[in-house]
């Protein structure tokens, strides 16, 4: 296994505090038991198709090349493992739910993504992008809903915050986190453009991805802020 540095050539590293991810794309799983097998923690990062999430991806490792690696023809309904720089990994699941392309992935979700989910101990928690103009659609319920069926934590991103003016962004934060009230769930708003966000994001996943403070949290019910 390779160890991924975070001062290397063009990367940033800010004193103490991340401002990305280094993170690098290591294998794509069509199943669960194709996934990798080490023990480390796993991040699965959700969205509808459209919701932003390459852009999210894109925006917290600062690597164009890494959501593009997920979009491939041949990759966009597979598992998707990125290393990191934090010790943990970043799987990107594939989304559905949007146009026309709803049948064959919903097809892959049932099949595969779910079995992921309800069976791989290594899944620490995962990241919901949801498009902040149209938040609550029904693939975002359903991952909701699988949520509160689950221990795990979820991080809402209410991504294209950006779209909205301010007085319009506040009142969909206080909604989303009104309506995700349960422990599990943390809400904040993102903009894949702008950045706006990026700092609370890179923290919550710091927490989750470096293995001590990930085991750490496991033995200690995580505080909510939502
Ligand atoms: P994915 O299908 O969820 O991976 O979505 P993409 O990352 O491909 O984004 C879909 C579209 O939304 C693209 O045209 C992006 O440029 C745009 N987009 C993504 N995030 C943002 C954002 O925060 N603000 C704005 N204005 N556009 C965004």
């Amino acid at each position: 296994m390779t160890v991924l540095r975070e001062h290397g050539p063009n990367e940033v590293a800010g004193a103490g505090r991340r401002d990305r991810i280094v993170a690098r794309f290591l294998t794509s799983a069509p199943t669960l038991h194709e996934c990798p097998p080490e023990q480390l923690p796993e991040v699965a990062i959700v969205g509808r198709s459209n919701a932003g999430k390459s852009s999210v991806l894109n925006q917290l490792t600062r690597n164009r090349q890494l959501a593009r690696t997920s979009k491939t023809p041949g990759r966009t309904q597979l598992l998707n493992f990125f290393d990191t720089s934090l010790g943990g990994r970043l799987v990107d699941l594939p989304g559905y739910g949007y146009a026309r392309v709803a049948k064959t992935q919903k097809h892959v979700w049932e099949n595969h993504v779910e079995e992921y989910l309800a069976r791989r101990e290594q899944l620490v928690a995962t990241v919901l992008v949801m498009d902040i103009r149209r938040p609550f659609e029904p693939f975002d319920v359903m991952m909701i809903e699988w949520t509160l069926r689950s221990r795990l934590p979820m991080h809402v991103l209410l991504n294209k915050a950006d779209k909205l003016k301010h007085g319009a962004q506040q009142e969909t934060l206080r909604a989303a986190r009104r309506r995700l009230s349960d422990a599990r769930f943390t809400v904040q708003l993102f903009s894949a453009q702008t950045g706006l966000g990026r700092d609370e994001a890179i923290e919550t996943l710091t927490r989750w991805l470096t293995p001590a403070l990930s085991r750490a949290s496991e033995a200690t019910p995580a505080e909510s802020s939502a």
